[in-house]
């Protein structure tokens, strides 16, 4: 388990991160997820050892660890560049690291690890070590090639490999994708993800990108302006998230976020087809209408004017112009399904919305609000027997 209490980290006038506390459990997959200059990257080096937190505890494996050096703590980082020696085959990449912890200098030497009794124990030892791991992680044929012959994939086995020789308690990785072209991205998540149940061993993850964590994790501790402000499961952050920045992060498909005046739980033109049921509310609301839960129908309670169609394949995004008294610029972006026949740009419409589904929050401070969006009488909900229009 690596627990993190009130962290805190400034770089000179720069205030990187405050008040981090995140506990992530033994075995489990945590991503850190969050923009550019978050403090992702800051809180996995503080995790490491790699800098020191200007406040606040870590604690692996119930051990305070806030003082002791990387090399004292026993956590294994994966770089992106996965640091291999290219002179070295794989088996020599990932025997090194206990060839360097357990041999001597002597021991170590080329004619002497041979001769010397107690080097050749060890690395007798060392070898059935990195025979099990290669067995473990599938890269057993691989062991006597050099890393230029490896693909993308089979580098990152192997940088685990040299990490897990070592029996660490834990594994960090720092955007290990960011470099790759989109499809090898997406087949990396799922070799990134098996190497997470072979070796049962608690993994962090930093990602920007969104799609990645929620692909990936157990658990997910999203990051903004140096602070946590939601850690959940992905399922629990798409569904619940606890504000408007992080339901605007989170999603494939940008949640359309739009501002009304709530008098009382009546809600103003487009939207007086649907009410706010739940205590009391501020007097500006946030409405977060996700693409996904807009659909076409006869006579739905959102009319408009369709504008922008983007195709996308199987689905569009359709950009709508809301009508309707005071309406003239509350815009929506649906996500249609392009197999029931789309709308042409310009066409009068009706549009339907899962009122379920769509998230309420106090438009000031931007939290979420315990209430929920229903259908007055007569307006149409969606979710119930929708239907496109032909
Ligand atoms: P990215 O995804 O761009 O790597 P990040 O979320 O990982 O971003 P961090 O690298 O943790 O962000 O940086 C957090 C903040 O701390 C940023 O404002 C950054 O400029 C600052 N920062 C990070 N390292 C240093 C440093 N060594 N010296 C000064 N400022 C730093």
């Amino acid at each position: 388990m690596i627990e993190l209490e009130n962290l805190g980290k400034s770089f000179g006038e720069t205030r990187a991160l405050s008040g981090v506390s995140l506990t992530m459990a033994e075995g489990s997959f945590t991503s850190l997820l969050g923009p550019s200059g978050c403090g992702k990257s800051t809180t996995l080096r503080l995790i490491a050892g790699l800098d020191r937190p200007t406040t606040g505890r870590i604690r692996i494996a119930g051990r305070d660890v806030t003082g002791l050096t990387a090399a004292e703590r026993n956590i294994a980082m994966v770089f992106q560049s996965y640091a291999l020696y290219p002179h070295m085959t794989v088996r020599q990449n990932i025997n090194l690291p206990l060839a360097m912890r357990n041999m001597t200098r002597v021991e170590r030497l080329p004619v002497l690890d041979r001769l010397l009794p107690s080097a050749r124990r060890k690395m007798a030892d060392h070898a059935a070590r990195v025979r099990e791991v290669a067995r473990l992680l599938e890269i057993d044929a691989l062991l006597e090639r050099k890393p230029a012959e490896l693909s993308g994939g089979q580098k990152q086995r192997v940088a685990v490999g040299r990490a897990l020789v070592r029996d660490p308690i834990a594994f960090l990785f720092d955007e290990p994708l960011s470099n790759l072209d989109a499809k090898l991205r997406i087949q990396m998540r799922g070799e990134i993800v098996d190497l997470h149940r072979r070796t049962g061993r608690t993994f962090v993850y930093v990602t920007h990108d969104q799609a990645e964590a929620m692909s990936m994790s157990d658990r997910i501790a999203v990051f903004m302006a140096g602070e946590i402000r939601q850690v959940a499961t992905p399922r629990e952050l798409f569904e619940r998230p606890a504000s408007r920045e992080v339901a605007a992060f989170v999603g494939d498909r940008p949640i359309n976020l739009i501002d009304v005046a709530a008098t009382g739980a009546a809600l103003p033109p487009p939207f007086d087809g649907f009410a706010i049921a739940g205590p009391a509310l501020p007097p500006r609301v946030t409405l977060g209408i996700r693409p996904e839960t807009l659909d076409l129908v006869p006579e739905g309670p959102l009319a408009g004017r369709v504008g922008l169609i983007e195709y996308l394949g199987s689905e569009a995004m359709v950009t709508f112009h809301l009508s309707g008294a005071g309406a003239e610029d509350v815009t929506l972006r649906a996500a249609l399904d392009a197999g029931h026949g789309l709308p042409a740009e310009g066409d009068a419409v009706s549009l339907a919305l899962d009122a379920a589904a769509a998230h309420l929050f106090d438009a000031d401070t931007g939290r979420r609000l315990d209430a929920r969006l229903v259908a007055r009488d007569g307006a149409a909900a969606a979710g119930s027997g929708l239907r496109s229009l032909p």
